[in-house]
């Protein structure tokens, strides 16, 4: 079992800035048969029990999180200019549609499957292949 320690901190920090929750304090106390030290202790590990709950989901969404954007399809290449290394995030979609995009200047082949670009910055032309592009 992990270290624990960190939630039973923050039920004090919470005890003494806002004081128990009451419902859970309530909770603890009909559970404890009205006797205020045991609720007291119940109180403190019920709080904890909920801390951890939360933290597990928490952790749990942001595995699902990462998992769902490792399969979301692209939306943005990630271009690189060789000469002067500027860097432009293009949308998938304006490199089907070069014309809407502005920074760069994209020429489309699609019979090849190569994009020229002409940097903005450094005026640098260059090629890139659409299934090399990450
Ligand atoms: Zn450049």
């Amino acid at each position: 079992m992990e270290n624990d320690d960190k939630y039973y901190q923050q039920v004090a920090n919470e005890l003494k800035a806002v004081g128990p929750n009451e419902a859970l304090w309530l909770k603890a106390f009909a559970s404890a048969n009205a006797d205020k030290e045991k609720a007291k202790a119940l109180y403190i590990k019920l709080r904890v029990e909920q801390l951890i709950a939360v933290d597990v989901q928490k952790r749990k969404n942001e595995l699902i999180a990462a998992e769902l954007e490792k399969h979301k399809p692209k939306t943005n290449y990630t271009i690189k200019c060789p000469q002067c290394h500027s860097v432009e995030l293009i949308a998938v979609a304006s490199v089907r549609n070069p014309s809407s995009y502005k920074s760069f200047k994209i020429t489309y082949n699609s019979f090849l499957g190569r994009i020229k670009f002409n940097c903005n910055k450094c005026g640098k032309i260059f090629t890139i292949y659409t299934q090399l592009l990450e």
